[in-house]
């Protein structure tokens, strides 16, 4: 890193680690935050302007399908990243479903190489839990975490074997290492598409019941208050999910969650036009599912917002309903929409924006960021909260478009992304 010293001056500096909203100036030095306070006279080589701005701990997205290596045609790091710096995210938790999957440290070296060479912004591992994520045998956790997984999961796929699952809980606990879930039970899911009820009926679809996913959610907090284990539960999407995280937390269980921009945002009539930017999986739910959702964030019962940004080509989500893939892109949009349907209508406000994206991810997977505090890495964004655009295909930066949002107006454009103290991405 460079020691060129960058002056944030008079922006709204909102930091949830230090309960901070306040008008205030950011002095960043050698990458790092030097000073936050009023009036800083520092001499600094550049000022910026941030008056009538929101400055931010830069936002950790923890679940994020960069597709490489193997899909580079979907995504890569390299524009992945850059999606993300544009979005306000400075740190990703990269899911290992690529191909070939991150079941080995082999797999994890190779990995490593690239984000060496193209990312643009932090990128985390999260290795899988079972070879080639086929829910059989398991990977060498302990050797993953050696090589630098931060986490374990078969995002995309749930382990179906309840004893296999067992023996990961314990092991995660002895690692200290972070389980995280895709709950669904595929042997009620089994080849659903949309929600079940009146949505799947109307059409003709099968249709993916809540509780195909709640079952599941039910079991691995039972396994994680046997073992002791951390337990993240990827995309909740159902109230019924929402309840039994509620319980296990008050019983001391140590369970958080996530939900996505898409399952705060739409219900299941989005879907009624076979539009396949709504097609995801756990897919969009009832109303009052949605409600839950929301109501969820707003409590601190689901702690995280992340996207489950699922790059697909044209090819694969410009076709037949049943026959497109699952999932939607999240990066460039997620606290545009966080802003648009959470701090507008009263669910958040900003200090709660900030720990929900960037301060309580950074403290599930133990990282020492999410904080605007002195001396921590000067990973900071710069918002306009006023500003309006409409979602565009041709300005997206992700290699792929499918994004639930195209065509709708949200509030609040990213104007800097900072990381480590340079500046990566300026509107
Ligand atoms: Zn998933
Ligand atoms: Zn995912």
């Amino acid at each position: 890193m460079g020691t060129e010293g960058i002056l944030i001056k008079n922006g709204r500096v909102i930091d949830p680690a230090d309960k901070l909203d306040a008008v205030a100036d950011i002095f960043i030095e050698s990458g790092k935050i030097s000073r936050v306070a009023r009036g800083v006279k520092n001499g600094a080589d550049k000022e910026i302007d941030a008056s009538g701005k929101i400055v931010l701990p830069g936002l950790i997205d923890m679940h994020v399908h960069l597709r490489e290596p193997g899909r580079e045609d979907k995504e890569t790091v390299c524009s992945g990243t850059k999606a993300a710096l544009r979005g306000g995210i400075t740190s990703v938790l990269a899911m290992p479903n690529t191909s070939p999957a991150i079941d080995s440290a082999q797999n994890i070296k190779l990995l490593k190489n690239i984000i060496g060479k193209s990312a643009k912004a932090d990128v985390f591992i999260c290795g899988a839990i079972t070879m080639a994520r086929q829910g059989r045998q398991l990977c060498d956790i302990p050797a993953l975490k050696q090589e630098g997984a931060i986490a374990a999961s078969d995002d995309g796929s749930s382990v179906d074997d309840e004893n296999l699952m067992l023996e990961v809980f314990k092991l995660a606990k002895k690692e200290g290492i972070l389980v995280i879930s895709h709950c669904e039970d595929r042997a009620l899911s089994a080849n659903g598409m949309v929600n079940l009820g009146f949505t799947s009926t109307r059409m003709g679809l099968r249709g993916i019941s809540p509780e195909s996913e709640y079952k599941r959610v039910e079991r691995d907090i039972n396994l994680a208050q046997k073992t002791g284990a951390r337990l993240h539960i990827a995309h909740v999407s159902c109230r019924e999910s929402i309840g039994l995280i509620a319980d296990a937390k008050k019983k001391g269980v140590r369970v958080t969650c996530e939900a996505t921009p898409h399952h705060f945002t739409f219900s299941e009539e989005a879907v009624l036009g076979y539009d396949t930017n709504f097609k995801m999986n756990p897919p969009l739910r009832s109303k009052d599912d949605l409600v839950a959702v929301r109501k969820g964030i707003a409590d601190g019962i689901i702690d995280v917002i992340a996207s489950d940004h699922a790059p697909h080509t044209e090819n694969e989500k410009d076709i037949e309903f049943d026959r497109a893939e699952f999932g939607v892109i999240g990066l460039e949009t997620e606290l545009a929409a966080a802003i648009t349907g959470l701090v507008r209508q009263g669910f958040l406000d900003w200090k709660g924006l900030a720990r929900r994206m960037s301060l309580t991810p950074a403290r599930i997977l133990g990282l020492d960021k999410g904080t605007l505090g002195a001396g921590k890495d000067a990973d900071i964004i710069i918002v306009d909260p006023e500003k309006e655009w409409v979602v565009d295909k041709a300005h997206l930066i992700s290699k792929s478009k499918n994004s639930a949002f195209l065509g709708r107006k949200l509030k609040g454009v990213v104007e800097y992304t900072i990381v480590k103290g340079k500046v990566a991405y300026k509107a």
